[in-house]
């Protein structure tokens, strides 16, 4: 089933799959192999020469995972999606995908503490300068750009600030440069689709709300397809000099026959195929369960994150709270932009008593999990200082918004009364009102 015309609640339980064309079958089969008979010696080198798409190996491509990518970029309205093994290699990857030693990307500050220590140490050890910005000035994104900037990189809805990104304001400065937005959207599927305001590609951690369920560690890539690489031949020359690991192969040409694809088609046959970051054909079948209920899903996490912004907001002893719903001025209305109204499953807050307080709270909590993760059918709470965040200088800390009593919640889908139940009940083991 095609059907860009399909409303997103029906893509993500049809798009990709219809029916197995051999069994029937309706549910996607895990197809645990690891490699594909070849029809024959012209079979063979056609695929290995990128004259026709198939399955060679699954380090690089397996049908299952082949619904989960076309499903996800169905819902992304783009062309083409790349499936890994983590959320951490679809960053990793989106920008080694266009970046090499001495070229540069600018970054907003506001990231997951994971990315900013890839960006920060790793990348910067492969030569890769990653130059961070305040995103609330899109001005500072052209003001650290230079000739050898490849890409912009951003959080459709960062945690732990919760403030939204200003994609369309961003997006419109790079795209006359030759330059790509890409925007990690792990914490506002179905709320906000960052191709429709110009941004060029979206990363996603699979492992959170598109997942749901906590199992499985996935990450993907989607290319919108509409973005004109040929066309800034200089600024991007990953795509468009000879690649000598792939027989001199120019990705903007190479491409050409098989669609708008040359940057996910070189993020595939070139980055996985040498780091070999791949998704296992089970966890792509379990991510696919997920996608399949991520409306419902979604709308859940909205509602009872909103209950518990007002329930935090009201309460003695919180001195902040950190949701989209209590935020004013521009920040309100990227927020209103972008998500159409509705702010997601996250909620972060501020204890009178700080980083003492934030620990008596965590360890008070009885239905809620005491995790690094977000996302999850289940409500979780971490206290970023000391966990996620821990690795950062205090500096870096406060650039991304961590304060030292700052909680954070991902509100799951229990029965509201239970999850504000839980949260009254360790906010006076706190000492909060
Ligand atoms: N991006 C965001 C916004 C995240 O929250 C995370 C994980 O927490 C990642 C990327 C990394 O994803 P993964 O844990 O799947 O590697």
């Amino acid at each position: 089933m095609t059907g860009s015309q399909l409303r997103p609640e029906t893509l993500a339980i049809h798009a990709g799959w219809r029916a197995d064309p051999s069994t029937g079958s309706v549910a996607v089969p895990i197809h645990q192999t690891t490699s594909y008979q070849f029809r024959d010696a012209d079979h063979a080198s056609a695929l290995f020469a990128l004259q026709e798409l198939g399955n060679i190996y699954t380090r690089i491509m397996n049908p299952t995972t082949d619904v989960l990518e076309n499903r996800v970029a169905a819902l992304e309205g783009g062309v083409a999606g790349l499936a890994l093994a983590s959320g951490q290699a679809a960053s990793a990857y989106s920008i080694q995908n266009l970046a090499r030693a001495g070229d540069n990307v600018v970054s907003s500050t506001d990231l997951y503490g994971g990315t900013w220590n890839l960006f920060a140490n790793t990348l910067k050890d492969q030569g890769i300068e990653v130059r961070f910005v305040d995103p609330t000035d899109p001005e500072g994104f052209r003001r650290a750009t230079d000739e050898r900037t490849r890409a912009y990189y951003a959080e459709t809805l960062p945690n732990p600030k919760l403030e939204v990104f200003p994609i369309a304001e961003v997006a419109a400065i790079g795209r006359p440069l030759g330059i790509p937005l890409i925007m990690d959207n792990t914490a506002a599927p179905m709320l906000c689709r960052p191709l429709d305001h110009g941004a060029a590609l979206v990363v996603y951690s699979a492992t959170k709300y598109l997942g749901g369920h906590g199992t499985s560690i996935g990450g993907l890539i989607i290319d919108g397809g509409g973005f004109d690489w040929e066309a800034h031949a200089e600024r991007q020359p990953l795509l468009n000099t000879p690649d000598p690991s792939y027989h001199g192969a120019v990705w903007s040409q190479a491409a050409k026959p098989l669609g708008p694809i040359a940057y996910i088609l070189r993020a595939r046959v070139v980055l996985l195929r040498d780091l070999g970051a791949a998704l296992s054909p089970f966890n792509a079948f379990q991510l696919i369960q997920g996608v399949e209920t991520l409306a419902l899903r979604i709308e859940r996490h909205c509602q009872n994150a909103q209950r518990v912004a007002d329930f935090l907001a009201a309460r003695k002893g919180v001195t902040r709270v950190i949701h989209p719903s209590q935020q004013s001025g521009p920040a309100r209305a990227r927020a209103d932009k972008y998500l159409g109204g509705r702010y997601g499953g996250l909620v972060g807050f501020e204890l009178d008593g700080g980083v003492d307080a934030g620990r008596r709270f965590i360890d008070a909590l009885q239905l809620f999990y005491h995790v690094a993760n977000i996302g999850d059918a289940r409500s979780l709470a971490i206290h970023p200082a000391s966990t996620t965040h821990s690795q950062l200088t205090a500096a870096e800390q406060a650039a991304t918004g961590v304060t030292p009593g700052y909680v954070r919640l991902s509100i799951g889908l229990e029965h509201i009364d239970d999850i504000l139940d839980d949260l009254d009940r360790a906010l006076t083991a706190a000492g909060a009102g």
